[in-house]
């Protein structure tokens, strides 16, 4: 009889943990969430890491666990396990050292990397592009993210910060970025941008079925609602939104010649009232059609990209049976 593995995928964010047993095929084997306890400070978080790989080795039942990945927010030094820089989600989270107590406590091989970059990888490996090797994932959120795989491995680039596709500039003395210059594609494209636009236009006195609404309640998803329905100016601004991101995604293309660009995050769900827009951007502008047909697709995974994709750095990068090979 084969042997059945998993790997345990881990995916700390700032408010919950999740953690889930990934076969190699992908299958999501079982998963749960803890909450972070961030505000009990760093100690209490590995607590809270370690009592939830416990559990997950108990409900691994039959399977072997050949491994443990956990995506963490923040710069990691993938050698050393330790978390460079992190934002404010989690309190005093710089200089954690992440690995050695989670390799310590199970003796099991562990690797620990940047969330969002697992959650480029679960989309590049179990989602919409399985079976590719080349790709551009950028994940629409309050602003944008997004990962380069080049020969099916994350590209980190030379300095750690590549695939920051939303501050590439789109427009020339553009709009503000939460960056702090100016014209980047987040600026219009991430769900502040887009919330942003409408109250900006909003205060200039242009009518809308969002005027009603107080601005701090405003959220990238009622403008897309709005223009569904027609509404003139949520129409302008998703248009407008979606303008930018096929100009953007087409230049990405052209110099790195990907196999399938792939859009996640919650404004990835609006369908057609945005991606008719990229899609018209991006073949207005990409060169070399006859040869190059790389398709701007929705990502395939949602809340467990991040947890699956975790467990695939480890089986990728620790070099773990990614394939049962059979037996
Ligand atoms: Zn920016």
């Amino acid at each position: 009889m084969s042997e059945k593995i998993c790997t345990v995928g881990i995916d700390l964010g700032g408010t919950n943990i999740v953690f889930g047993l990934v076969t190699p095929e992908g299958e999501l084997l079982d998963h749960f969430s803890h909450p972070t306890g961030g505000e009990h400070g760093p100690a209490a978080v590995i607590r809270n890491i370690l009592q939830g790989v416990e559990q997950s080795l108990e409900n691994a039942g039959d399977y072997r666990v050949n491994g443990i990945g956990l995506g963490s927010p923040g710069v990691i030094n993938t050698e050393t396990g330790v978390v460079l820089q992190c934002a404010p989600n989690i309190p005093h989270w710089t200089g954690q050292q992440l690995r050695t107590p989670i390799a310590r406590r199970f003796g099991l091989p562990t690797w620990v990397d940047n969330d969002a970059k697992c959650a480029v990888m679960g989309e590049a490996i179990f989602g919409a592009g399985a079976g590719k090797q080349h790709m551009l994932v950028v994940t629409l959120g309050t602003g944008i993210g997004g990962g380069v795989v080049i020969g099916g491995r994350i590209h980190r680039g030379g300095f750690h910060v590549a695939g920051e596709i939303g501050h590439a500039v789109v427009q020339k003395e553009g709009r503000r970025c939460a960056c702090g210059l100016e014209g980047h594609l987040e600026s219009y494209a991430s769900a502040k941008g887009i919330t942003g636009q409408v109250i900006e236009e909003l205060a200039k006195g242009r009518s809308s079925s969002l005027s009603g609404v107080e601005t701090d309640k405003l959220t990238a998803k009622m403008v897309v609602e709005a223009a569904r329905e027609g509404d003139r100016l949520a129409a302008a601004v998703i248009e407008n939104a979606g303008h930018y991101l096929g100009l953007a995604l087409c230049n990405v293309a052209m110099v790195l010649d990907p196999e399938i660009i792939i859009v996640s995050g919650g404004i990835a769900l609006a369908g057609p009232v945005l991606f008719d827009h990229i899609q018209a951007a991006y073949d207005r502008y990409l060169y070399y059609t006859d040869v190059r047909k790389a398709p701007v697709v929705p990502a395939k995974l949602e809340f467990e990209a991040g947890m699956v994709g975790a467990a695939a750095m480890a089986m990728l990068e620790l070099e773990l049976e990614l394939r049962a090979e059979g037996r």
